[in-house]
């Protein structure tokens, strides 16, 4: 792709952006206080106000009196412009979240996706089952949804029961999907949703540059370079999970060996318990969800269980030289975890995780650098996309240049 020229519209869109986001931090807002906190002119701000306005994006809220001098008008987004609705497609889950269009929760429905019969067909169908469901307990008709964002693992894991690593795979569907909901839809990966929780609601409000690791049964990483999610050349940015911690290690299910995931996603770690304590009762817990909750509680005092500390500090170790690879590359102001394990575990792991890569970081890399646990509210991945929805749409109706690929 050529390298683009930033126009007149572009920086416009971005002013519009920066608005919102303010606004969507502050709740209620004044004009005044938008140009304080976005450091843009207060002309530059009334202008944006105002197309916001127009576009019922943003409503006038109420009028404060001041005592001195004439009544302020406050500010804050539109909550009934529509609604969105944000799905996490995971390996055993479909869940549907519908938010109205300040980005509050409004309703949600899951259904349980089994992994041995992911057929094409299935997916679509509990994709479908799920939205329908959380509609439905919102009490919205369809006519009022602006978008749905759909996050879909494509990159890495099975579609269809074909090979595992099949990037793009996945969007081969997007027809049929289309055709199924009868409803706009965008379509990104979990890592680029949970980076874009992260920029709108998280770290990014506050930093540049933030990345945001998910851990569960698979592993990667959203990442914000200077205020812009990376993405890469086929989207495929992030998939850090697979890059290379051990040569000839462990194997790893996207079929190489050594994986980041191999060691510190749920199945890794559980492989390092077994590795430490043959026969520990914990190394044999069929479920990955349940092994996860067994472990934060056998490290539960009086008596935390010295094996599964053991592997607590190891896959801290494994979690700290994996990050200190990408601070060398990336050189973040912030990292922060997040995904089912470490809402379990993150207590346990994060101050021996820092420990870890600061230890391991070259030079100066790590020496301000902040880990810790996501303040992102909820599924951040259905949060994630169904804002991406929501840029989505704003590009539609032309108030952004959108920084969602097109072709997705
Ligand atoms: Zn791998």
């Amino acid at each position: 792709m050529a390298p683009t020229r930033r126009t007149s519209r572009d920086i416009r869109s971005e002013s519009r952006l920066d608005v919102l986001h303010a606004l969507l931090a502050a709740g209620e807002t004044t004009r005044n206080e938008l140009a304080r906190t976005t450091g843009l002119s207060t002309a530059t701000v009334a202008t944006v106000v105002s197309d916001l306005l127009s576009g019922g994006i943003v409503t006038e809220a109420r009028v404060a009196s001041g005592r001195v001098g004439r009544p302020t008008t406050l500010l804050r987004l539109n909550q009934d412009r529509g609604r969105i609705v944000g799905v996490d497609v995971a390996e055993t889950y479909i869940r549907a979240v519908v938010f109205d269009a300040a980005l509050d929760e409004t309703a949600s429905a899951e259904i349980a996706a089994d992994e041995r019969h992911d057929e094409t067909e299935e997916v679509v169908d509990g994709i479908a089952r799920a939205v329908d469901a959380a509609l439905a307990q919102a009490g919205t008709p369809r006519g009022e949804v602006l978008g749905v964002g759909i996050s879909l693992p494509g990159s890495m894991q099975r579609w269809g029961g074909a090979a595992p690593v099949m990037p793009n795979a996945a969007w081969r569907h997007v027809d049929r999907l289309r055709e199924r909901l009868d409803l706009p839809i965008v379509i990104d990966n979990p890592l680029k949703a949970i980076a874009t929780a992260e920029l709108w609601f998280g770290e990014g409000r506050r930093h540049s540059s933030t990345i945001t690791v998910n851990l569960g049964t698979g592993v990667g990483a959203g990442i914000i370079l200077n205020g812009a999610i990376l993405r890469g050349a086929t989207n495929f940015a992030g998939e850090w999970g697979h890059s290379l911690l051990a040569l000839d290690g462990r194997a790893c299910r996207c079929g190489r060996n050594g994986c980041v995931e191999a060691y510190v996603g749920a199945l890794g770690i559980q492989q390092t318990l077994g590795a430490i304590a043959p026969g520990h009762p914990l190394a044999a817990v069929p479920l990955q969800r349940d092994f996860i909750d067994a472990l934060a509680a056998a490290l539960e005092p009086p008596e935390p269980d010295p094996a599964v500390t053991e592997t607590i500090r190891l896959t801290a170790r494994y979690l700290g030289a994996a990050l200190a690879d990408l601070v060398a590359i990336v050189n973040p102001e912030t990292i922060t975890l997040t995904g089912w394990t470490v809402w379990a575990l993150g207590d346990h792991l994060v101050p021996a995780v820092r420990r870890s890569v600061v230890e391991e970081a070259p030079g100066d890399a790590a020496a301000d650098l902040e880990v810790q646990v996501s303040t992102v509210r909820g599924n951040s991945v259905a949060t994630g996309i169904a804002t991406i929805a929501l840029e989505r749409f704003l590009s539609d109706v032309g108030l952004v240049t959108t920084r969602v690929p097109t072709a997705l």
